[in-house]
């Protein structure tokens, strides 16, 4: 027993956390506070290795878009080999009444760029876009197809980042796409399908290869713009995110 725990305890104390963020605005905040800083670049992707806090975290620029944040996560976990990756920066709201600064976490992450279409010669109908699910689909353990029509933060960090995080923190379906989708129908069509209520271009990305390696995962946003609501996009918004994770990240 007495071993047991020995070999548990620096696994705990040692876990390593991945967050993420696509702009320079959502992740500098968070370099600004580490310590014993080192700087990795790989290919296009910087990872910032060093502690907040005496916590183990890498601080990941994922750039903007899916391609951009699959590629890094893939890099970060084989890399680093996170125990949690948090994708976190802004997203825009796409339903009334989420307003400027509101913090969500993803509940199910949708890929809203995957989709099917009936056949048709002369027609451009959106309402007849189908989610796809091919292009989410991974392999399980036994090689066969683990078929995916969306991905889920994990439970546990969810309720854990809830419980430390100020009231008021929605849990709330994204749609993530390589769009930055000002269209009000689209935005309505995109709620209609995903039942999401914002809108933003890396989580998905992220959520699917997190899956794909088994690291759990945690989806968290702040929001920047509410396009129903004609709040301008805002980004440096981002900051307030960045400064509440680095006040709760040693109790994670
Ligand atoms: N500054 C860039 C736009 C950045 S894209 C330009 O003007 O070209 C927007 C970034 O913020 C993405 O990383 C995305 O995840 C997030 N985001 C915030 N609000 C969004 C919205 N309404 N739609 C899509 N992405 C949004």
């Amino acid at each position: 027993m007495r071993k047991l725990l020995i070999l548990l305890i620096p696994s705990f104390i040692f876990a390593r956390i991945l967050i993420q963020g696509a702009m320079p605005i959502e992740i500098d905040t968070l370099v600004n506070a580490m310590n014993d800083k080192k700087v990795v670049k790989i290919g296009s992707y910087i990872f910032y290795e060093g502690k907040i806090k005496g916590r183990d975290i890498v601080v990941s620029r994922t750039l903007i878009g899916l391609v951009n944040a699959s590629a890094a996560t893939t890099l970060g976990i084989t890399y680093f080999k996170p125990d949690i990756i948090i994708n976190q920066g802004t997203a825009g709201a796409i339903v009334e009444g989420l307003k400027l600064g509101d913090i969500v976490v993803g509940d199910r992450i949708y890929n809203a760029n995957s989709y099917k279409t009936p056949k048709s010669l002369y027609t451009i109908n959106p309402l007849a876009k189908e989610p796809m699910i091919a292009p989410l689909t991974l392999l399980d353990t036994n090689n066969e197809d683990l078929k995916n029509e969306y991905f889920t933060s994990d439970e546990t960090l969810v309720n854990k980042f809830i419980s430390l995080a100020p009231k008021g923190v929605l849990k709330v379906n994204i749609a993530s796409a390589d769009a930055f989708n000002k269209e009000i129908l689209m935005l309505h069509l995109w709620n209609k399908t995903y039942n999401a209520s914002v809108e933003e271009m890396e989580s998905v990305a992220a959520a699917q290869v997190a899956k794909a390696f088994n690291v759990p995962f945690l989806a968290i946003r702040i929001v920047s713009d509410n396009l129903i609501e004609d709040i301008d996009y805002t980004p440096s918004i981002a900051i307030k995110l960045q400064e509440l994770l680095i006040k709760i990240i040693d109790k994670f």
